[in-house]
Protein backbone atom coordinates (compact mmCIF):
# COMPACT_ATOMS: atom_id res chain seq x y z
CA UNK A 1 0.00 0.00 0.00
CA UNK A 2 1.26 3.34 -0.73
CA UNK A 3 1.47 5.44 2.43
CA UNK A 4 -0.26 8.55 3.22
CA UNK A 5 2.44 11.75 2.73
CA UNK A 6 5.01 9.89 0.56
CA UNK A 7 7.00 13.14 0.28
CA UNK A 8 10.26 14.08 -0.83
CA UNK A 9 12.62 14.16 1.98
CA UNK A 10 15.82 14.55 0.03
CA UNK A 11 18.69 13.15 2.36
CA UNK A 12 16.64 11.38 4.85
CA UNK A 13 18.05 7.72 5.49
CA UNK A 14 15.02 5.51 6.41
CA UNK A 15 17.22 3.41 8.81
CA UNK A 16 15.09 0.10 7.97
CA UNK A 17 15.72 0.59 4.45
CA UNK A 18 18.11 -2.01 2.35
CA UNK A 19 19.32 0.17 -0.18
CA UNK A 20 22.65 -0.78 -1.64
CA UNK A 21 24.13 1.76 -4.31
CA UNK A 22 24.90 1.21 -7.42
CA UNK A 23 28.34 1.82 -8.89
CA UNK A 24 29.25 5.32 -9.15
CA UNK A 25 28.18 6.66 -12.74
CA UNK A 26 31.08 6.59 -14.68
CA UNK A 27 29.43 6.80 -17.81
CA UNK A 28 26.59 4.60 -19.29
CA UNK A 29 28.79 1.98 -20.58
CA UNK A 30 30.57 1.40 -17.03
CA UNK A 31 27.22 2.08 -15.08
CA UNK A 32 25.76 -0.50 -16.97
CA UNK A 33 28.33 -3.04 -15.98
CA UNK A 34 28.00 -2.29 -12.52
CA UNK A 35 25.19 -5.48 -10.70
CA UNK A 36 24.27 -5.45 -7.34
CA UNK A 37 25.69 -7.66 -5.34
CA UNK A 38 23.03 -10.25 -3.04
CA UNK A 39 23.92 -11.14 -0.06
CA UNK A 40 23.14 -14.01 1.63
CA UNK A 41 23.37 -13.03 5.42
CA UNK A 42 22.55 -16.10 8.12
CA UNK A 43 21.13 -13.50 10.16
CA UNK A 44 18.23 -13.11 8.03
CA UNK A 45 15.17 -11.00 8.66
CA UNK A 46 11.77 -10.76 7.24
CA UNK A 47 13.22 -7.83 5.53
CA UNK A 48 15.70 -9.99 3.51
CA UNK A 49 12.92 -12.01 1.98
CA UNK A 50 11.51 -9.37 0.22
CA UNK A 51 11.70 -8.97 -3.36
CA UNK A 52 14.47 -7.17 -5.23
CA UNK A 53 13.99 -4.06 -6.98
CA UNK A 54 16.78 -2.52 -9.48
CA UNK A 55 16.55 1.07 -9.63
CA UNK A 56 17.72 2.98 -12.78
CA UNK A 57 17.59 6.70 -12.61
CA UNK A 58 18.25 8.57 -15.57
CA UNK A 59 17.35 12.18 -14.68
CA UNK A 60 13.79 14.19 -15.78
CA UNK A 61 11.59 16.24 -13.52
CA UNK A 62 11.30 13.88 -11.23
CA UNK A 63 14.77 14.76 -9.90
CA UNK A 64 14.50 18.25 -10.20
CA UNK A 65 14.63 20.70 -7.96
CA UNK A 66 15.44 24.58 -7.76
CA UNK A 67 18.53 24.64 -9.86
CA UNK A 68 19.68 21.13 -8.01
CA UNK A 69 19.02 17.62 -9.42
CA UNK A 70 18.48 14.60 -7.35
CA UNK A 71 20.42 11.29 -7.36
CA UNK A 72 18.34 8.14 -7.62
CA UNK A 73 19.48 7.15 -4.31
CA UNK A 74 17.96 10.28 -2.96
CA UNK A 75 14.58 9.14 -4.43
CA UNK A 76 14.10 6.10 -2.99
CA UNK A 77 15.27 7.66 0.05
CA UNK A 78 12.26 9.74 0.27
CA UNK A 79 9.80 6.85 -0.18
CA UNK A 80 8.21 5.94 3.41
CA UNK A 81 7.32 2.60 3.72
CA UNK A 82 9.13 1.50 0.50
CA UNK A 83 11.41 -0.52 2.72
CA UNK A 84 8.40 -2.80 3.34
CA UNK A 85 7.75 -3.34 -0.19
CA UNK A 86 11.10 -4.45 -2.07
CA UNK A 87 14.73 -4.28 -1.52
CA UNK A 88 16.38 -1.77 -3.08
CA UNK A 89 19.36 -1.36 -5.59
CA UNK A 90 19.70 2.09 -6.82
CA UNK A 91 22.23 2.70 -10.55
CA UNK A 92 22.85 6.25 -11.50
CA UNK A 93 22.59 5.58 -15.24
CA UNK A 94 23.04 9.58 -16.00
CA UNK A 95 21.02 12.48 -14.65
CA UNK A 96 19.78 14.67 -17.77
CA UNK A 97 16.81 15.80 -18.78
CA UNK A 98 15.13 13.21 -21.16
CA UNK A 99 15.80 14.78 -24.36
CA UNK A 100 19.73 14.55 -23.68
CA UNK A 101 19.91 10.60 -23.49
CA UNK A 102 21.47 9.34 -26.71
CA UNK A 103 21.18 6.05 -29.01
CA UNK A 104 24.50 4.97 -27.41
CA UNK A 105 23.08 4.99 -24.02
CA UNK A 106 19.61 3.17 -25.18
CA UNK A 107 21.71 0.17 -26.05
CA UNK A 108 23.86 0.37 -22.94
CA UNK A 109 20.43 0.77 -21.04
CA UNK A 110 19.07 -2.58 -22.52
CA UNK A 111 21.82 -4.31 -22.01
CA UNK A 112 22.41 -3.57 -18.64
CA UNK A 113 18.54 -4.36 -17.99
CA UNK A 114 18.89 -7.54 -19.25
CA UNK A 115 22.75 -8.93 -17.65
CA UNK A 116 20.73 -7.53 -14.43
CA UNK A 117 18.28 -9.86 -14.96
CA UNK A 118 20.69 -12.80 -16.04
CA UNK A 119 23.42 -12.12 -13.46
CA UNK A 120 20.56 -12.21 -10.41
CA UNK A 121 17.25 -14.96 -11.10
CA UNK A 122 15.43 -13.29 -7.99
CA UNK A 123 15.61 -9.94 -9.06
CA UNK A 124 11.51 -9.32 -9.41
CA UNK A 125 11.68 -5.81 -11.65
CA UNK A 126 13.94 -3.02 -13.02
CA UNK A 127 12.43 0.59 -12.36
CA UNK A 128 13.88 3.39 -14.77
CA UNK A 129 13.00 6.57 -13.60
CA UNK A 130 13.27 9.44 -17.00
CA UNK A 131 12.37 12.54 -17.87
CA UNK A 132 9.09 12.37 -19.04
CA UNK A 133 9.34 14.04 -22.81
CA UNK A 134 10.94 11.04 -24.31
CA UNK A 135 10.10 8.44 -21.79
CA UNK A 136 7.46 6.92 -24.01
CA UNK A 137 10.71 6.14 -27.04
CA UNK A 138 12.66 4.76 -23.90
CA UNK A 139 9.98 2.24 -22.78
CA UNK A 140 9.18 1.19 -26.18
CA UNK A 141 12.73 1.06 -27.31
CA UNK A 142 13.21 -1.38 -24.39
CA UNK A 143 10.08 -3.37 -24.79
CA UNK A 144 11.60 -4.09 -28.18
CA UNK A 145 15.37 -5.07 -26.89
CA UNK A 146 15.08 -6.86 -23.82
CA UNK A 147 15.07 -10.73 -23.78
CA UNK A 148 14.15 -11.12 -20.57
CA UNK A 149 10.18 -10.66 -19.37
CA UNK A 150 10.46 -9.33 -15.82
CA UNK A 151 8.70 -6.22 -15.38
CA UNK A 152 10.14 -3.23 -16.18
CA UNK A 153 8.75 -0.23 -15.17
CA UNK A 154 9.24 3.43 -16.82
CA UNK A 155 8.74 6.39 -14.32
CA UNK A 156 8.74 9.95 -13.84
CA UNK A 157 7.03 13.11 -12.49
CA UNK A 158 5.31 16.23 -14.33
CA UNK A 159 6.28 18.37 -11.40
CA UNK A 160 9.42 19.10 -9.88
CA UNK A 161 10.27 17.04 -6.60
CA UNK A 162 9.66 20.39 -4.20
CA UNK A 163 6.33 21.95 -6.18
CA UNK A 164 3.66 21.26 -4.30
CA UNK A 165 1.73 18.44 -5.45
CA UNK A 166 5.10 16.63 -6.80
CA UNK A 167 3.71 13.54 -8.21
CA UNK A 168 7.26 11.78 -8.77
CA UNK A 169 7.20 10.13 -4.97
CA UNK A 170 3.93 8.43 -5.78
CA UNK A 171 4.35 7.29 -8.96
CA UNK A 172 8.30 5.85 -8.07
CA UNK A 173 6.45 4.21 -5.47
CA UNK A 174 4.00 2.57 -7.09
CA UNK A 175 6.42 1.17 -10.22
CA UNK A 176 8.30 -0.58 -7.11
CA UNK A 177 4.78 -1.91 -6.34
CA UNK A 178 4.24 -3.09 -9.81
CA UNK A 179 7.63 -4.74 -10.15
CA UNK A 180 7.27 -7.18 -7.61
CA UNK A 181 3.69 -7.43 -8.59
CA UNK A 182 4.32 -10.85 -9.62
CA UNK A 183 1.07 -12.29 -10.24
CA UNK A 184 0.09 -10.54 -13.18
CA UNK A 185 0.31 -11.36 -16.71
CA UNK A 186 3.88 -10.63 -18.32
CA UNK A 187 3.41 -7.41 -19.57
CA UNK A 188 6.96 -6.28 -20.37
CA UNK A 189 8.52 -2.97 -20.58
CA UNK A 190 5.39 -0.59 -19.40
CA UNK A 191 4.80 3.19 -17.87
CA UNK A 192 3.51 4.25 -14.93
CA UNK A 193 2.16 7.50 -14.56
CA UNK A 194 -0.57 9.20 -12.60
CA UNK A 195 -1.89 5.77 -11.00
CA UNK A 196 -2.11 4.34 -14.77
CA UNK A 197 0.18 1.54 -16.40
CA UNK A 198 0.14 2.09 -19.87
CA UNK A 199 1.49 -0.08 -22.35
CA UNK A 200 4.97 0.96 -24.03
CA UNK A 201 4.05 0.45 -28.21
CA UNK A 202 0.92 2.86 -27.26
CA UNK A 203 1.82 5.11 -25.00
CA UNK A 204 2.52 8.79 -25.47
CA UNK A 205 2.70 12.31 -24.16
CA UNK A 206 -0.47 13.91 -24.51
CA UNK A 207 -0.12 17.10 -22.32
CA UNK A 208 3.00 19.66 -21.46
CA UNK A 209 2.23 20.15 -18.33
CA UNK A 210 -0.38 18.36 -16.23
CA UNK A 211 0.38 15.05 -14.07
CA UNK A 212 -2.77 13.19 -16.33
CA UNK A 213 -0.26 13.94 -19.28
CA UNK A 214 0.30 9.97 -20.70
CA UNK A 215 -2.10 8.20 -22.69
CA UNK A 216 -2.37 5.25 -24.75
CA UNK A 217 -5.02 6.30 -27.46
CA UNK A 218 -6.79 3.35 -28.95
CA UNK A 219 -5.60 0.78 -26.50
CA UNK A 220 -6.33 2.46 -23.22
CA UNK A 221 -4.45 1.42 -19.66
CA UNK A 222 -3.27 -1.75 -18.88
CA UNK A 223 -3.57 -1.76 -15.49
CA UNK A 224 -3.78 0.94 -12.15
CA UNK A 225 -2.29 1.48 -9.12
CA UNK A 226 -5.28 1.51 -6.79
CA UNK A 227 -4.75 3.05 -3.13
CA UNK A 228 -4.02 -0.60 -2.00
CA UNK A 229 -2.99 -2.54 -4.83
CA UNK A 230 -1.24 -2.42 -8.16
CA UNK A 231 -4.52 -3.88 -10.14
CA UNK A 232 -3.61 -5.11 -13.89
CA UNK A 233 -6.01 -5.90 -16.46
CA UNK A 234 -6.36 -10.37 -16.79
CA UNK A 235 -6.79 -10.61 -20.60
CA UNK A 236 -3.50 -9.02 -21.62
CA UNK A 237 -1.53 -10.90 -24.35
CA UNK A 238 1.79 -12.21 -22.75
CA UNK A 239 4.84 -11.47 -23.73
CA UNK A 240 7.15 -14.31 -24.63
CA UNK A 241 10.29 -14.80 -22.25
CA UNK A 242 14.04 -15.65 -23.33
CA UNK A 243 14.24 -13.95 -26.69
CA UNK A 244 13.95 -10.32 -27.67
CA UNK A 245 11.83 -8.90 -30.34
CA UNK A 246 15.55 -7.48 -31.67
CA UNK A 247 18.40 -9.03 -30.21
CA UNK A 248 21.16 -6.04 -29.83
CA UNK A 249 23.88 -9.04 -29.86
CA UNK A 250 26.49 -7.28 -32.51
CA UNK A 251 25.00 -3.96 -32.74
CA UNK A 252 26.90 -1.12 -32.18
CA UNK A 253 25.33 1.21 -34.09
CA UNK A 254 22.07 2.30 -34.98
CA UNK A 255 20.82 3.50 -38.19
CA UNK A 256 19.54 6.82 -38.72
CA UNK A 257 16.07 7.47 -39.29
CA UNK A 258 15.15 10.85 -39.73
CA UNK A 259 11.36 12.01 -38.91
CA UNK A 260 9.55 14.52 -41.16
CA UNK A 261 6.51 16.94 -40.37
CA UNK A 262 4.01 17.33 -43.64
CA UNK A 263 2.28 20.23 -42.92
CA UNK A 264 0.84 22.85 -46.17
CA UNK A 265 3.35 24.11 -48.16
CA UNK A 266 6.28 21.67 -47.11
CA UNK A 267 8.92 21.11 -50.27
CA UNK A 268 10.83 18.29 -50.22
CA UNK A 269 14.44 20.01 -48.89
CA UNK A 270 13.99 18.47 -45.23
CA UNK A 271 13.87 14.92 -47.24
CA UNK A 272 16.43 15.99 -49.27
CA UNK A 273 18.77 16.97 -46.30
CA UNK A 274 18.13 13.47 -44.32
CA UNK A 275 18.99 11.61 -47.06
CA UNK A 276 22.35 13.65 -47.15
CA UNK A 277 22.84 13.20 -43.75
CA UNK A 278 22.85 10.01 -44.23
CA UNK A 279 19.51 8.75 -43.31
CA UNK A 280 18.91 5.03 -44.02
CA UNK A 281 14.98 5.74 -43.23
CA UNK A 282 12.78 8.35 -42.90
CA UNK A 283 9.36 8.38 -40.94
CA UNK A 284 6.72 10.69 -42.37
CA UNK A 285 4.29 12.33 -39.39
CA UNK A 286 2.21 12.42 -42.71
CA UNK A 287 -1.42 14.33 -42.58
CA UNK A 288 -4.29 12.10 -42.38
CA UNK A 289 -4.13 8.71 -43.52
CA UNK A 290 -0.22 8.78 -44.50
CA UNK A 291 -0.74 11.86 -46.81
CA UNK A 292 2.07 14.62 -47.81
CA UNK A 293 2.53 17.44 -50.04
CA UNK A 294 3.67 17.24 -54.21
CA UNK A 295 7.09 18.49 -52.87
CA UNK A 296 7.62 15.87 -50.39
CA UNK A 297 6.65 13.28 -52.54
CA UNK A 298 8.83 13.86 -55.33
CA UNK A 299 11.54 14.04 -52.69
CA UNK A 300 10.44 10.50 -51.19
CA UNK A 301 10.59 8.73 -54.49
CA UNK A 302 14.40 10.29 -55.32
CA UNK A 303 14.96 8.87 -52.06
CA UNK A 304 13.67 5.39 -52.17
CA UNK A 305 15.87 5.41 -55.63
CA UNK A 306 18.86 6.21 -53.19
CA UNK A 307 18.09 3.18 -51.09
CA UNK A 308 16.41 5.01 -48.15
CA UNK A 309 13.03 3.13 -46.94
CA UNK A 310 10.40 5.17 -46.32
CA UNK A 311 7.48 4.83 -43.29
CA UNK A 312 4.35 6.85 -43.45
CA UNK A 313 2.29 7.27 -40.01
CA UNK A 314 0.47 9.57 -38.84
CA UNK A 315 0.73 13.45 -37.01
CA UNK A 316 -2.92 12.76 -36.27
CA UNK A 317 -2.58 11.29 -32.47
CA UNK A 318 -4.81 8.28 -32.83
CA UNK A 319 -5.33 5.67 -36.12
CA UNK A 320 -3.44 4.07 -38.27
CA UNK A 321 -1.72 4.03 -41.48
CA UNK A 322 -2.07 0.63 -43.22
CA UNK A 323 1.18 -1.15 -43.39
CA UNK A 324 0.26 -1.59 -47.03
CA UNK A 325 0.59 -4.54 -49.45
CA UNK A 326 3.68 -5.73 -51.25
CA UNK A 327 3.51 -5.43 -53.99
CA UNK A 328 2.55 -1.90 -53.26
CA UNK A 329 2.93 1.10 -56.11
CA UNK A 330 6.21 2.16 -56.67
CA UNK A 331 7.61 -1.55 -55.28
CA UNK A 332 9.61 -1.40 -58.01
CA UNK A 333 12.04 1.48 -56.36
CA UNK A 334 15.22 0.21 -55.02
CA UNK A 335 13.63 0.82 -51.23
CA UNK A 336 10.01 -0.01 -50.07
CA UNK A 337 7.20 2.22 -48.70
CA UNK A 338 5.09 1.34 -45.79
CA UNK A 339 2.46 2.61 -43.66
CA UNK A 340 3.37 2.35 -39.76
CA UNK A 341 -0.12 0.77 -38.89
CA UNK A 342 -1.43 2.65 -35.50
CA UNK A 343 2.62 3.30 -34.23
CA UNK A 344 3.22 7.57 -33.71
CA UNK A 345 5.89 9.08 -35.89
CA UNK A 346 8.63 8.63 -33.07
CA UNK A 347 7.76 5.24 -32.17
CA UNK A 348 7.62 4.19 -36.04
CA UNK A 349 11.59 5.90 -36.09
CA UNK A 350 12.46 3.58 -33.06
CA UNK A 351 10.70 0.12 -34.55
CA UNK A 352 12.17 1.34 -37.94
CA UNK A 353 16.02 1.84 -36.43
CA UNK A 354 15.65 -1.29 -35.38
CA UNK A 355 14.12 -3.51 -38.44
CA UNK A 356 16.85 -2.15 -40.46
CA UNK A 357 19.31 -4.01 -38.35
CA UNK A 358 18.19 -6.86 -39.75
CA UNK A 359 16.74 -6.20 -43.18
CA UNK A 360 15.53 -3.79 -45.99
CA UNK A 361 13.40 -6.27 -47.76
CA UNK A 362 9.85 -4.22 -48.19
CA UNK A 363 7.83 -7.82 -46.78
CA UNK A 364 10.41 -8.95 -44.30
CA UNK A 365 9.65 -4.97 -43.21
CA UNK A 366 6.25 -4.74 -43.66
CA UNK A 367 5.39 -8.55 -41.18
CA UNK A 368 7.88 -6.31 -38.36
CA UNK A 369 5.19 -3.40 -38.64
CA UNK A 370 1.92 -5.67 -38.44
CA UNK A 371 3.78 -7.58 -35.60
CA UNK A 372 5.14 -4.81 -33.69
N1 LIG B 1 12.36 18.12 -19.36
C1 LIG B 1 11.99 16.98 -18.60
C2 LIG B 1 12.57 15.73 -19.21
O1 LIG B 1 13.66 15.40 -18.87
C3 LIG B 1 10.54 16.90 -18.46
C4 LIG B 1 10.11 15.85 -17.51
O2 LIG B 1 10.87 15.09 -16.94
O3 LIG B 1 8.90 15.80 -17.30
O4 LIG B 1 11.95 15.08 -20.02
Amino acid sequence: MRPRGAGLVAGVVLPALALAAGPPAAGPLAAAHGHPVAHTDPAATAADTLPRVHVLATGGTISNTEGDRLTGEELVQSLPGVEEVARITVEQFSNVASGAITLEQWLAMARGIDRHFADDVELAGVVVTSGTDTMEETAYFLDLTLAHCRPVVVTGAMRRANMLGADGPANLFDAIQLAVHGDGPRVGAVVLMNDLVFPAREVTKVHTSRPDAFAAPGAGPVGMADPDSIVLRSDLPERACGTAPFDLTGVDELPRVDVIHTHLGADGALIRAAVDAGAQGIVMASVGRGGSTPGQRAALAEAREQGVVVVRSSRTGAGRVPVGRTPESGEDARAPMLGAGDLNPQKARILLMLALTRTRDGEELREIFRRW
